[in-house]
């Protein structure tokens, strides 16, 4: 498969390339050359397939050339080795629980498939040291100093937002040591990803270093996130019912790489975006103008993001029609305190405790619904409750168990460097 930047078509590399420049020397975002179409005959097999058979069918044409199949099916193995349970909320909505990896977010399927990959490339050629830069609104850092560490060859900047994280995923961020380094910034995370972003572009520093992201731009982090989608429609595929999925959405990579499983042929009828109060493409779809707005600071911290990077992906899917767009997407915005009524609500009715962003991801869907009520909604539930305990403790007025993995880390010694700003950053990179 050959990738090209979406600022300039001619620009094209293949995935191997793609994956170490994170983004196309041009600035645009990598996105596939063509959306391989899956065979009709692999949607009826699907269910009684394994799923790391079924996973590697929907890989492959991505990598097809980069990564031999024995390598791929290797790489989806030990990156699919936890569960991603639908639990019934209500009596037409599930969550999906995407919970249930090292680092109890989401991510961690992108960022150990990353990993995995780049470990690899490096393998197969004695290339210079890569250092991985990622700015994180929170679960990213987690995710990629898990998939990550031990990785030979491979250096982990992580740069995050000060007092903007949460307490566990600070701990998870601060406690590694080894490859992975974390940087606290004196912003808030579009600050982080700027600086990320310059840093790309700064000559001075890829002179010294050869740098890569682990953020959703990446395509090795953002395509595997279509698996999601897969596994979910395989385990409801027995209901026959239009199945909707509903995505608490930030950056947008999430959601994105779902409409990319869609156009492979996988049937999904709808989906849902859902933010907090930070609503670019919410109102982008009411008015068809898009315009990045300032980050706001909410309990979902997750999605705190004013310009997603992945919104341009989600415009070449539909072709940048907005009409085709919207027929596939609705999108939804909600307050903090919105999403903390949805998590009481779905406490006392389901017995259920949901993180925020999984809130906000029902409560679109709970919209939605009410004129669809013969489909089938299943929201993401992107975050262990625990990554966000004080709001969910405070708001549901109990008490959360952490799991031993966390436990253990309030141990451990926390480190961290204090970078101000772009040229503090800079000198870091290049010391
Ligand atoms: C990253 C993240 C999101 C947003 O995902 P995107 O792919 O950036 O839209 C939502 N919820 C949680 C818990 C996250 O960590």
């Amino acid at each position: 498969m050959q990738y090209y930047s979406l600022t300039n078509p001619q620009e094209k590399t293949n995935f191997a390339t793609a994956v170490v420049n994170g983004i196309a020397p041009d600035r645009g975002l990598y996105f596939p050359e063509s959306i391989p179409k899956l065979e009709a005959d692999f949607f009826v097999s699907m269910e009684s397939m394994d799923i790391h058979e079924m996973a590697a069918l929907a890989m492959y044409p991505y990598v097809e050339g980069d990564i031999p199949k024995n390598v791929l099916d290797e790489i989806i193995q030990n990156t699919l080795d936890f569960d991603f349970p639908v639990v019934p909320i209500t009596e037409n909505i599930g969550s999906l629980e995407l919970f249930h990896g090292p680092t109890l977010a989401f991510k961690d399927v992108g960022a150990r498939f990353m990993a995995q990959s780049l470990g690899y490339f490096n393998s197969r050629q004695s290339s210079k040291n890569v250092t991985v830069l990622v700015a994180t609104s929170g679960d990213t850092g987690g995710a990629v100093a898990n998939g990550f560490l031990g990785v030979e060859g491979i250096d982990v900047v992580i740069l995050y937002p000060k007092g903007k994280v949460s307490k566990v995923q600070e701990l998870q961020l601060t406690t590694l040591g080894q490859n992975i380094t974390a940087l606290e910034i004196d912003g808030v995370f579009d600050d982080c990803q700027d600086m990320v972003k310059t840093a790309f572009l700064d000559s001075d520093i890829s002179s010294k270093r050869k740098l890569t992201s682990a953020n959703s731009i990446n395509i090795a982090r953002w395509l595997p996130q279509m698996l999601y989608y897969f596994i979910a429609y395989r385990s409801l595929a027995h209901l026959k019912k239009p199945l909707v999925f509903s995505v608490p959405s930030g950056n947008f990579g999430n959601i994105c790489a779902g409409m990319m499983a869609q156009q492979m042929g996988l049937p999904i009828d709808h989906f849902i975006a859902c933010t907090n109060v930070n609503d670019a493409v919410p109102t982008y779809l009411e008015t068809g103008n898009y315009k990045a707005v300032t980050t706001t600071p909410t309990i979902s911290n997750a999605m705190d993001v004013g310009d997603p990077s992945n919104f341009v992906r989600i415009q070449k899917i539909y072709g940048n029609q907005f009409d085709q767009l919207k027929t596939h997407l609705s999108g939804y915005r909600f307050t903090d305190s919105a999403t903390r009524i949805a998590m009481k609500e779905i406490h006392a009715s389901a017995g259920y405790i949901a993180d925020p962003h999984g809130a906000v991801g029902y409560l679109g869907l709970k919209d939605y619904m009410v004129n669809h009520s013969h489909k089938y909604g299943v929201f993401l539930e992107t975050a262990h409750p625990v990554k966000f305990l004080d709001t969910v403790e405070e708001t549901l007025n109990t008490k959360v168990k952490l799991p031993s993995r966390i436990q253990s880390l309030f141990s451990k010694e926390q480190k961290s460097i204090a970078v101000a700003n772009y040229a503090e950053l800079k000198q870091y990179l290049l010391a």
